[in-house]
Formats: structure tokens, C-alpha cells, sequence
């Protein structure tokens, strides 16, 4: 899977992208992603944004940096064998979840990231990707407004590298596809902590695995 943020604020990814997981995938070329930044793309002397039409608070991204950066980014992809797709991330988008992290890894080779800021992108760039024959998706995270689309792609990222292939290790394989829970224990066996025991619960030391599988579906 092949990743492109088109976002003012790379830097943004640096640490998540570099550890653990995500880092160890990245390395052993099982995921890429690239970067595109609309400010690289500015016409001398000028910003990335601009005041609204119709006036209010807040200012809107310009369509032109963003439509270039999104030009580089498409450039890169003159490989025949190319599924993609272009998410532009809103909260009033459609709502992302596990099967939809699943579907994308399965059916695409490259996905295009557009990270809103402040008041939102100019509305004409999803047009104008429309009549480009894109597909293009608005997609929110969540019923909650961020101040911008790095947090949501960093979601996406995440989540839709954990249902590719060869990323995660047998230690870490799909939970959606076992028996899982969240109430998990680890060493010691009891834990004693201010003068008091904390123990495991009995059933994870009876090495009884349907047992064990009947106790993390409980509830
Ligand atoms: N006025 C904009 C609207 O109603 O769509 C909200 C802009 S928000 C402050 C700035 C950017 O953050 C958005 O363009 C989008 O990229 C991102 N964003 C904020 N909340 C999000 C969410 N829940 N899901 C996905 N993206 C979100």
C-alpha cells in the first residue's frame, strides 16, 4: 500500500511514522508513504490561504497549491497497475470504521490523503477532481472537529496498514479476526501494590483455551 498526505504539515508524521509498527513496515517496504506539500507549490509572495467569500472567521486553503501538489503526487503513479483513491478529510464526511480500513487495503494500491486546515480546502478542488474521472471520497474520522486532516491520515495510516498484508507480526496479528480484549493482564501473576493483591483472573492461568476464549467474549 502506498500512501500520499497532501498536507502543510509534514513534520506532523515524523515521530509516529518512525516507531514500532508503522516504522518496522515502512523499512521492509510493505507500506510507503510520501509527502506533498501545498507551500512548495505557492506563487512567489503568496499564502497557502485566503479570507472566505462571503465573509466570517477563519481563512480557507487555496484550490491552486493544493490541485499542484495533488498533480506531483499523481505523477508519481504512472504505473498501469494503479487502484487509487482520493480521500478528502471532513468531519461531515462518511464515517471511517474497520471494514472500511479493510476494503481500502484489499482494493487499492494508492491512496491520496488531502489534509484540511482552518476553515477547509476551497470547495472547487473536489469538483475539479471529479471532472479529473478521480475517485474521491469525503471521510470523517469522527463526530468531533480537529483543527486539521494530519490526525485523521495518521487514523488511516494506522489502521489501514494493520489490514495489509506482511505488516503486522504474529504478535500483533489482526484482533478482529480472534477472540480479543480489552481487560488484558500481564506478569506478576499477583500484583502487589500499597499493601494490597491484585490477581489474575484464575481461568488465564488454566492454559483451557475454550474456557479462556468463553471468558474474553463474557460481555
Ligand atoms: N469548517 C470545516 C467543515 O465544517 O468541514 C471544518 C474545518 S476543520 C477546523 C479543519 C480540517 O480538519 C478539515 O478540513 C479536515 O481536513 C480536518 N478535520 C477536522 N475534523 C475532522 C474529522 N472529524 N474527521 C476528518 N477530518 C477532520
Amino acid at each position: 500500500m502506498r500512501f500520499h498526505v497532501i498536507t502543510i504539515f509534514p513534520e506532523m508524521f515524523d515521530s509516529y511514522l518512525k516507531e514500532s509498527i508503522l516504522g518496522r513496515a515502512i523499512q521492509a517496504k510493505k507500506i510507503s508513504i510520501k509527502f506533498y506539500n501545498p507551500m512548495d507549490f505557492c506563487e512567489p509572495k503568496k499564502r497557502v490561504d485566503d479570507r472566505p467569500y462571503g465573509g466570517g472567521p477563519g481563512m480557507v486553503l487555496r484550490s491552486e497549491p493544493f490541485l499542484k501538489a495533488l498533480e506531483a503526487a499523481l505523477r508519481k503513479l504512472k504505473v498501469k497497475s494503479v487502484k487509487l483513491k482520493v480521500i478528502n478529510f471532513s468531519p461531515s464526511g462518511k464515517k471511517f470504521t474497520t471494514s472500511y480500513a479493510k476494503e481500502s487495503a484489499h482494493k487499492y494500491t494508492d491512496l491520496i490523503f488531502i489534509c484540511g486546515r482552518y476553515e477547509g480546502l476551497d470547495a472547487r478542488v473536489e469538483k475539479i477532481i471529479k471532472n479529473w474521472k478521480l475517485k474521491i471520497e469525503n471521510l470523517s474520522i469522527g463526530d468531533y472537529v480537529l483543527t486539521g486532516g494530519e490526525l485523521p491520515a495518521m487514523v488511516l495510516i494506522d489502521s489501514i496498514s494493520r489490514q495489509t498484508p506482511g505488516v503486522l507480526g504474529k504478535y500483533e496479528s489482526l484482533e478482529e479476526e480472534r477472540v480479543s480484549t480489552s481487560e488484558v493482564y500481564t506478569r506478576p501473576e499477583v500484583l502487589k501494590y500499597k499493601s494490597k493483591n491484585y490477581r489474575v483472573p484464575k481461568v488465564l492461568l488454566s492454559g483451557n483455551h475454550t474456557l479462556i476464549d468463553k471468558w474474553k467474549q463474557r460481555s
